[in-house]
């Protein structure tokens, strides 16, 4: 089967990309690179240069490559924090672009569609695990940017054009052997640890320990980007059967201490931090609850644990200090 990756040249998408070529996919790559890295792209896959504001280059490479049957849309702005400051980057363009995309697969006849959506979905949850029957309620305007995808996505099935899966992840993390997370600037946990961890950063801030969790810092649930990617493809091939939704974790929750502790021990360095005030934005505890994925698609993940996981990226970060040295 030949599958278009929107954003394949990014953290998540580069590794999906790595997974599907690897399992026997033909992969066309279609990314703009303002984020992404050309080194990422696996050199098994077909790259676009081609940006999704722009009709006429989706079309194209619908028209280039009449065989693509689904796509596996990553290409997103997605940090909660910027879309606080700057709204009309992801109200437009996450949302825009989408549809764009959506309307170029219908007038190419390619009716399967894998959204990469978000736990940013739930900001304010009645029960937590965060299952699938949570009231929707979008903590930025990165979140509301995907309700309103999976809002268009709902009313595309009902009306015949496109059978979908929306994968809410919770936190991507880890690296597969090859490819990590290399993002310019870096906001993320894991990696700002291991910068510190590799002498590029002096001290790691911790956004606030007066959360009502057990040691006060916030709790998240990591996910490792291959078990992401997996669940992915389980999801494709799936998709004859219906549209779905899955919200997607381990189901395990670590605080901002257990991970910067976990980092300790497989760093070997001390990993100095210091308490500063809240982010804005964040809740205390986000962890998934993802047995109907696991129950319906068979998924189950290779590296629930955070050891696991930190020692992946760190491996990669190691092995790239620069990233991939392009921006
Ligand atoms: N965090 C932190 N210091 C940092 C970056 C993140 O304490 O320098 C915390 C953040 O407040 C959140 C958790 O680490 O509770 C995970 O944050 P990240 O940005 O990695 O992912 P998010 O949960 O925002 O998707």
């Amino acid at each position: 089967m030949k599958v278009m990756v929107t954003g394949g040249a990014g953290y998540i998408g580069s590794v999906a990309t790595e997974m599907l070529v690897e399992s026997g996919y033909d992969v066309v790559v279609f990314d703009n690179l303002f984020q992404g890295h050309r080194a990422a792209v696996h050199p098994g896959a077909t790259f676009i240069l081609g940006d999704l504001a722009d009709k006429a280059q989706i079309d194209a490479a619908f028209e280039a490559h009449p065989d693509i049957e689904a796509v596996m849309h990553f290409a997103a702005y997605s940090l909660v924090g910027e879309s606080m400051q700057n709204p009309f980057k992801y109200l437009d363009c996450n949302v825009t672009n989408a549809l764009r995309l959506l309307e170029s697969m219908d007038e190419h006849d390619v009716r399967k569609f894998i959204l990469s959506s978000t736990a940013n979905l739930f900001d304010d949850p009645e029960t937590i695990p965060i299952t699938e029957k949570e009231r929707i309620v979008p903590g930025s305007p990165y979140g509301e940017s995907k309700a309103i995808i999976e809002r268009f996505l709902h009313w595309l099935d009902k009306t015949g054009k496109i059978k979908y899966c929306a994968l809410r992840y919770f936190n991507a993390a880890g690296a597969s052997e090859t490819r990590g997370e290399d993002h310019h600037p870096e906001t993320h946990l894991i990696p700002l640890v291991l910068q510190v961890a590799l002498g590029q950063r002096d001290r790691l801030k911790i956004f606030g320990d007066d959360y009502d969790t057990p040691d006060g810092t916030c709790v998240r649930d990591y996910i490792h980007i291959k078990d992401l990617a997996q669940a992915h493809i389980l999801a494709l091939n799936d998709l004859d059967k219906g549209s779905r939704k899955y919200n997607l974790g381990n189901g395990a929750g670590y605080s901002v201490k257990q991970v910067i502790e976990a980092a300790r021990q497989i760093t070997g360095h001390p990993i100095p931090a210091d308490v500063v005030d809240r982010r804005p934005g964040d809740p205390a505890t986000l962890i998934a609850g993802s047995e109907t994925i696991r129950k319906e698609l068979g998924w189950e993940p290779k590296y629930p644990s955070i050891e696991a996981i930190v020692e992946t990226a760190w491996n990669w970060h190691k092995n790239h200090p620069n990233g991939y040295g392009d921006k």
